[in-house]
């Protein structure tokens, strides 16, 4: 005898999403299942394409039917998993007439306790990253006071798109959507916007962009706890925020003060990344420059999730200047391999607040 639907919905009902930690069928992931004799194919929707656990998921429900198969005494051949995956916005909150951008399922913002450290870096990455599995990405470089998205996409030579009427069109390059303002507004006449100037011309690269649909919106922010985080807080409904820091004790400091900015403002910390957290050299040496893992311990110590770690990669510097952040993930090398965790763990923690309905309320009073 072979299954039956009805065995493998019970048997689909038996696993768990690792990271969600409810059953495939309760979170409706299962969108159908095809028997072909003795084999069993299921389709499961992820809840992101850039899924880190789509491995463990494969394996539980291979598992699970062939343990239902043994119980009912049915024959089972091959089991396979076809996987589609829906980015899933948090329901129906955040979508309402003061979201001015309902198209986009999640906006994240990177942030960090101070400049140098890697923030836009991790940005940047982060984007590219997330597009190359699939993802719609728009990146908006908020870092008004030191665009760096400009160089690192190399948009330098590149003319800005004409603008529709008073909307922006972003750029459309290394497979996402871009907006700085260092292309529109001369870098040295940004410096001094402070307060009220800061806050509108935020507002009009956020809004005023048509960044069409999107699955995921990063943000880079300035440095520091200034008033960028706060408007963009008050603007849209962020998702969460992920917090870049180095490993030193001075850098650790200035974090834990972002950590605690994005908590203060009501934003979920999706977590913290190390950057520059070790260096290899050619002698195949590990050296820990500015010491290691004082990020995964904070990250600890505050209960937000470690996202990764990245290490000195004078590639990543290279490619960052040179304006070609695909490069990063050419071949298998440690640096592709450590982005795609990251990518990956960023992924996760947006469809776990997805799925729990968590969206910071773009309203905030401030005392
Ligand atoms: P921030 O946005 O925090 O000011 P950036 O992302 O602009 O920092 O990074 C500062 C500089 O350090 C850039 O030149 C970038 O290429 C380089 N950089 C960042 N992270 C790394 C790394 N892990 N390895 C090598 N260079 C890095």
């Amino acid at each position: 005898m072979a299954l039956t639907e009805k065995h493998i919905y019970e048997a689909l009902a038996t696993v768990k999403d690792p990271e969600l930690h409810r059953d495939l069928v309760a979170l409706r992931m299962v969108k159908g299942v095809d028997t072909d004799g003795d084999d069993v194919t299921v389709k499961i929707e992820l809840t992101t394409p850039a899924c880190p656990l789509k491995e463990t998921i494969e394996r539980d429900v291979e598992a699970a039917i062939r343990s239902k198969a043994e119980t009912v005494g049915a024959v089972v051949g091959s089991v396979g998993v076809s996987f589609t995956a829906n980015v899933r916005s948090a329901g129906d909150r955040g979508r309402g007439a003061d979201n001015p951008l309902p198209d986009v399922k999640h906006v994240v913002a990177v942030g960090a306790g101070k400049g140098g450290v890697g923030k836009s870096t991790v940005a940047v990455n982060l984007a590219v990253g997330l597009a190359r599995h699939g993802a719609s990405v728009g990146l908006l470089d908020g870092d008004i006071y030191g665009p760096s998205v400009k160089t690192m996409l190399g948009l330098d030579n590149i003319p800005t798109p004409k603008p529709r009427g008073n909307i922006l069109m972003p750029f459309e390059i290394h497979g996402i959507k871009a907006m700085t303002i260092g292309k529109l507004v001369p870098t040295d006449k940004a410096l001094i916007w402070r307060g009220p100037m800061a806050h509108n011309a935020f507002k009009q690269l956020a809004t005023q962009t048509d960044w069409g649909q999107l699955d995921y919106l990063i943000v880079d922010l300035p440095p520091g706890t200034g008033d960028v985080p706060l408007t963009l807080t008050q603007l849209l409904p962020l998702t969460g925020a992920v917090v870049v820091c180095t490993p030193q004790k001075v850098a650790l400091e200035d974090a834990l003060r972002a950590v605690k900015m994005f908590q203060q403002l009501g934003v979920s910390v999706l977590g913290m990344v190390e950057n520059m957290s070790c260096f290899t050299g050619d002698d195949g040496k590990t050296y820990d420059i500015f010491g290691r893992g004082g990020a995964t311990e904070m990250a600890q110590e505050l209960d937000v999730p470690m996202l990764g770690e990245i290490a000195i990669h004078m590639k990543l510097r290279v490619n960052c200047d040179a304006g070609d952040p695909l490069a990063n993930f050419a071949g298998d090398g440690t640096l592709a391999e450590e982005l795609d965790r990251l990518c990956k763990n960023v992924a996760g923690q947006i469809s776990i607040r997805a799925l729990s309905g968590e969206h910071t309320q773009p309203t905030l009073s401030v005392t």
